[in-house]
């Protein structure tokens, strides 16, 4: 695990990997792309300081009865540890693709995922089993509770199975429900019950939290609570967040937000200033 890096050494990463997509998209590469320096050796963790996954040429086809359906084509991006990404763009423009492919819950149809020295791309269904079930956290609008367990038993049933995992109790504290731990679905607000997905999603401390939606089903207060528990959850356990979202006003609370249109990333931007979720025009 190396050390926090300062954020001005953070944000010069960041601008200079955006600098690198852009003119990769451009197609006037600066310079060679550099190399990870992380090759690490059969089943030591990831050791590259900065990146994280490493995506090349991606694309999914989705063969359908009405014809192939493009949903990515050639992505290229590279996403630094830690760092909060918010991806937009219209319906169908293959946000949620991108966000399963590296989660492990859908597989490329071409080109590269690189997490550390595994290829998600060509990893095996146990390899990649494995891998989800210790590196990502998922939160998705429907917050997909098992209605007859209590708040504890839902985050339980991650907390069991994944290695290393904080305990329920903990998980809840964090997103400020330790007096809820008893409470089943019904008995909760809607911001609450995501609230206690987010706590499902982060007790394994997932090194990639991915987020399709958080806050599309719920109230702007409500929202901007679960939007305040991932961005304080996801720096406590050091996760790198992605969150899809219509709503463009959350591209604010991100380091970088990517915009996605016909399956393509068609521009990167850089926030200079992030702000709190609070903050936001909703
Ligand atoms: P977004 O998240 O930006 O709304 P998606 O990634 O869900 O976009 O979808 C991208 C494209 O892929 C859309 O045209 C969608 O209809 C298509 N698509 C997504 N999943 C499937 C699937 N399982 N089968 C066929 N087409 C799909």
């Amino acid at each position: 695990m190396t050390a926090p890096r300062s954020r001005r050494g953070v944000r010069a990463r960041l601008s200079d990997l955006c600098g690198r997509l852009v003119s990769h998209l451009s197609g006037t590469h600066a310079g060679p792309i550099r190399p990870l320096v992380d090759v690490a050796p059969e089943g030591r963790p990831l050791e590259t300081p900065d990146v994280v996954f490493r995506v090349r040429g991606l694309c999914k086809v989705y063969a359908t009865e009405a014809g192939e359906v493009h949903a990515l084509r050639d992505v290229d991006l590279d996403i630094v540890r830690g760092e909060t990404l918010v991806l937009l763009g219209p319906s169908g423009s293959g946000k949620s693709t991108f966000l399963n492919i590296l989660g492990g819950l859908d597989r490329a149809t071409s080109g590269s995922v690189r997490f550390g020295d595994l290829e998600l791309t060509r990893v095996s269904v146990d390899q990649v089993t494995a891998y989800r079930r210790a590196s990502v956290g998922f939160i998705f609008q429907f917050f997909n509770l098992v209605p007859s367990l209590t708040a504890r038993e839902n985050v339980a049933l991650i907390t069991e199975i994944a290695p290393g995992a904080m305990s329920p109790e903990a998980a809840l504290a964090l997103v400020g429900l330790s007096d809820r731990l008893d409470h089943f679905p019904a008995q909760l607000s809607g911001g609450q019950q995501q609230r206690v997905a987010v706590a499902r999603a982060i007790a394994k401390r997932p090194i990639l939290l991915l987020c399709d939606e958080p806050t599309g089903s719920l109230d702007s207060e409500s929202g901007v609570q679960v939007l305040e528990a991932i961005q304080a959850v996801a720096g406590d356990v050091g996760a790198t967040t992605m969150i899809v979202s219509h709503n463009a006003g959350i591209a604010r609370m991100a380091d970088r937000v990517i915009r996605f249109r016909d399956g393509a990333v068609v521009e990167v931007g850089v926030n200079d200033r992030k702000i709190a979720p609070r903050e936001m025009t909703w």
